[in-house]
């Protein structure tokens, strides 16, 4: 059974017995501070499973993409080496929000797997949850053995400890036991041998776990307790590629219909085998699992870059990068021509790849060239490293700096010097790298509290889009506490006023006032699993008083401003540059908006006129705003808005509209084009290979740029006498300032010459060196063309120039190169320690160095010291 086939029998079979089918959500999560990626297929549906809304129906099926790199659920070193773990890959799931429960969990998954998938359920085990003696004091699960015996002998039904069969969501949140569903798929003449009951969950290649069945029916709390869940619920999830493995009869993930396509490209490129060499092939692995999340990130909308979920993307697809560079040889981009047969394989399933294929190339070519030249420089500075070791061992310190400062791989270090026939002080390294790890843990540590419940009521409701103002009630509350921002208390109403950031806009400030007058001030408002949450330093006295909630109207109108200039800058852009332009990124905030969007070549001047004035025009023409909530998004579409690849959509949408303008919008928005007042682009910039940045402001920050921008054009005028016309003075001005640079060079060439002949009467032989410490007139780089001048016609040379520049000192140490080696001097150490005297520092290297300090009045003292290096 092919691939595609095997996905949409069990979207069926789940639609036959009344799942809804949904799509999968964007692989990266935006309103989750526990999580940067879906890790399984229940995280898009968190607030479902902790009550903060309702699901479109209680029992939902799908295919979700998931990414395994980071955190809880972290299989990036594992990937390649073995068969059967992705970093990326689709977990098939059928949920039950306080619908069914494990009984019907457990037939249907037996009924999929043995009845329409036809496996034979002699190589079927299944666990159990054994119970736990710990603080937990949990029973076995004794439930889900009985149902399990209805369907498979007892010998086949194992029990199983927390580890592998009590699921929890994180440190906080849903949890319960769970059975999971392994196969053997290994030979006849092999399962005589071993008994496959002990091989279960023990990392076989050939023993394992397709499917997890999780009853959620615990929560645990901040304290670390359980408590009942009011109302259970199941939360499955199949491995797609390990079920393709089996149905398709192959001992390996990699060579089912889901990756094949993929390995013959990369071999016809490479010019490789697949399944003759052990380090090949896990090259060939690596690189087809990563090429995949790689590219499935960038649809979603996140690009590799320095930080945060950007920065995940850029290592995995650098590991890809270093397996091609150093097992296939690969020493130009070639990872990029595999998204074609990518897009090909998985773009009816999964529509965003398709539609960005050219994009996602771009961006990966550009990333592979630039590590690759980050490869060949690290080479370098790997061999230079290498000649001033003395001994066998390279330090760990040296190692962690490459890899630190330049992004050189260590393994590849490691590779590299075991070939020189050198050593890696590895622990040196491990060093290292713990002491950074535990800064930037330090730094990122968080704590947060139980909520407090006031008021039984997970209702919420958003009435900002109208109202600046109202009264509220606290329902719940909790403090969370981190190095960043300290203690914060974080507030949840029964309705409220204020925007939680979200669609690029920043979240709204404000305040809390109680009937005496005592004000708290809410500092920003953020939607985590779709709750809005007020962030404040304090709480009020009373938390059981009615509030008046008042948004801070000022920040709030400004950034309206700018999110509407960003809806017509979008306009704009697609009118002046084409269709091709799609946003792929907005910040909108009260003092300026950014955003990026896909284009294939710088802007010009022209063309930025031309989005200025398209943009100005709309504000001239003083468009009203016409807001639409609750549209189908089918009517939506079909009105002419766009919907975003990575943005997660309801049924239903609002759509923001000012003239020819259309978009889906959760935003808030001026009500006419004309309160903008003007808008400015102040840059363009590039963000990735195809992607562009427009950074601009409206509004008063037009007015304070213009009246800055006034100021300092009267200053000018001012220093050039008020000229009629500063722009041709201030030409004048600059060509007047080159030809006197131009004799003062000439100048200073003569004064150069006459002094190298005085200095060199000056010399005097000490020891049998040729020495000479003074203080001459020069600039640093005039002296520094002096010393190499007379090095070159003196023998065994020693100098010292001190000389005064601006109220600070430079001293200029030149050794000839034969003194270097024969006398052991260093010019980089002698005045790293001279520069004392001046108070101040410097290095440089063995034959030339410098140093820069504040006391000039230093100077003698440290000419006269320099004597006795010599003497
Ligand atoms: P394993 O022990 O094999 O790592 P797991 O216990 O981490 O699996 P779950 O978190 O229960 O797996 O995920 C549910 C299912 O998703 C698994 O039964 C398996 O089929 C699949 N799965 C989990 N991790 C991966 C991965 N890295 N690559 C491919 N499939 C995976
Ligand atoms: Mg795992």
């Amino acid at each position: 059974m092919k691939s595609q086939d095997i996905r949409n029998k069990f979207l069926e079979f789940f639609e036959n017995k009344e799942h809804l089918i949904v799509p999968s959500a964007p692989m990266v999560l935006k309103n989750d501070p526990t999580l940067m990626f879906v890790n399984s297929g229940m995280a898009p549906f968190k607030e479902y499973f902790l009550g903060n809304s309702e699901p479109k129906n209680n029992r939902i099926a799908d295919s979700q993409k998931c990414l395994r790199v980071s955190g809880k659920h972290n299989d990036l070193e594992e990937v390649g080496y073995d068969t059967y773990h992705h970093t990326l890959f689709e977990m098939l799931g059928n949920w039950s929000f306080g619908d069914y429960f494990k009984k019907e969990a457990i037939a249907w998954a037996w009924e999929l797997l043995t009845e329409v998938f036809g496996i034979d359920k002699d190589i079927l085990y299944v666990t159990v949850f054994e119970g736990s003696n710990d603080a937990d004091n949990l029973k076995m699960d004794t439930e889900a053995y009985d149902i399990w015996k209805q369907y498979i002998s007892e010998d086949r039904i194992l029990k199983g400890n927390k580890k592998d069969n009590f699921w929890e969501m994180g440190e906080q949140g849903p949890c319960g036991p769970c059975s999971e569903i392994h196969v053997d798929i290994r030979s006849a003449e092999e399962k005589a041998k071993v008994d496959g009951k002990t091989l279960v969950n023990m990392d076989h290649p050939q023993v394992v776990e397709i499917w997890n069945l999780v009853f959620m029916q615990y929560n645990r709390k901040a304290n670390g307790s359980l408590e009942a869940l009011p109302s259970k619920h199941i939360d499955t999830g199949m491995g797609f590629e390990r079920l393709c493995m089996v149905l398709q009869g192959v001992q390996s993930n990699y060579d089912t219909d889901v990756f094949t396509p993929i390995i013959r490209e990369i071999e016809t490129i490479t010019n490789t085998d697949y399944g003759k060499d052990e380090k090949v092939d896990i090259a060939i692995r690596v690189i087809s699992d990563h090429v995949r999340a790689v590219a499935f990130s960038i649809a979603d909308g996140q690009l590799p870059s320095n930080t945060g979920a950007g920065y995940v993307i850029r290592r995995i697809l650098r590991r890809a990068i270093r397996y091609g560079f150093t097992f296939l040889n690969t020493k130009e981009p070639f990872i990029y021509r595999l998204v074609d047969v990518l897009s090909k394989k998985m773009g009816e399933a999964f529509p965003e790849l398709k539609a960005q294929k050219q994009l996602v190339e771009n961006v990966i070519k550009e990333e592979e060239a630039s590590f690759l030249r980050t490869l060949e420089q690290g080479l370098i500075l790997l061999d230079g490293i290498v000649k001033n070791t003395k001994g066998d061992t390279v330090s760990g310190e040296k190692a962690f700096e490459l890899y630190d400062t330049y992004g050189f791989p260590i393994d590849l270090t490691a590779l590299i010097l075991s070939e020189k026939g050198l050593k890696l002080d590895h622990e040196g390294f491990e060093k290292h790298l713990e002491i950074q790890k535990n800064r930037s843990r330090k730094a990122s540590e968080m704590s947060t509290d139980d909520w407090t419940v006031l008021i039984d009521d997970t209702e919420q409701e958003f009435i900002g889009y109208d109202f600046l103002e109202a009264n509220v009630k606290i329902t719940r509350y909790r403090k969370v506490t981190s190095k960043k921002d300290g203690e914060m208390y974080q507030l949840v109403f029964n309705l409220t006023p204020f925007y939680a950031e979200g669609g690029g806009q920043v979240g709204d400030k404000g305040y809390l006032q109680d009937a005496h007058g005592d004000v708290i001030y809410i500092l920003d408002t953020k939607k985590e699993n779709n709750v809005i949450i007020h962030f404040a330093k304090n709480l009020p006295k009373n938390l059981n008083e009615v509030f008046k909630a008042v948004v801070d109207d000022k920040q709030r109108y400004r950034t309206e401003c700018n999110h509407t200039a960003t809806h017509l800058l979008h306009q704009a852009l697609r009118e002046v540059l084409g269709d091709h332009v799609e946003q792929k990124g907005s910040a909108v905030h009260s003092k300026y908006l950014r955003f990026d969007f896909s284009h294939f070549s710088k802007l010009t001047d022209e063309e930025l006129r031309d989005v200025e004035n398209f943009v100005n025009a709309r504000i001239e023409g003083k468009l009203d705003l016409e807001e639409h909530r609750n549209v189908p998004m089918e009517q939506a579409i079909e009105n002419g808005a766009m919907a975003l690849f990575g943005e997660k959509y309801g049924d239903t949408v609002r759509t923001i509209k000012f003239g020819q303008s259309i978009e889906l919008c959760g935003g808030t928005h001026v009500k006419n084009t004309s309160d903008i007042w003007h808008f400015k682009i102040r840059s363009e910039s590039a963000v990735a290979s195809g992607i562009r940045r427009i950074e601009a402001i409206t509004n008063d920050a037009v007015k304070d740029y213009y009246s800055e921008t006034n100021k300092a054009y009267f200053k000018i005028k001012g220093l050039l006498n008020n000229a009629q016309e500063p722009v041709k003075a201030l030409k004048s001005l600059q060509e007047e300032n080159t030809s006197l640079k131009k004799q003062v060079e000439a100048l200073l060439r003569d004064k150069a010459k006459n002094l190298k002949g005085e200095l060199k009467n000056e010399i005097t032989k000490i020891n049998g060196v040729q020495f000479l410490a003074k203080k001459i007139d020069l600039d640093a780089s005039g002296i520094k063309d002096l010393c190499f001048d007379l090095g070159s016609q003196v023998d065994n040379l020693f100098l010292l120039f001190g000389c005064e520049a601006g109220g600070k000192a430079i001293l200029s140490c030149y050794i000839s190169k034969e003194l270097v080696a024969a006398k052991d001097l260093n010019a980089g150490n002698i005045v790293r320690e001279l520069g004392k005297y001046i108070q101040g520092g410097g290095g440089g290297q063995p034959f030339f160095a410098t140093a820069g300090g504040k006391k000039p009045a230093g100077i003698e003292a440290a000419l006269e010291a320099s004597k006795s290096y010599i003497e």
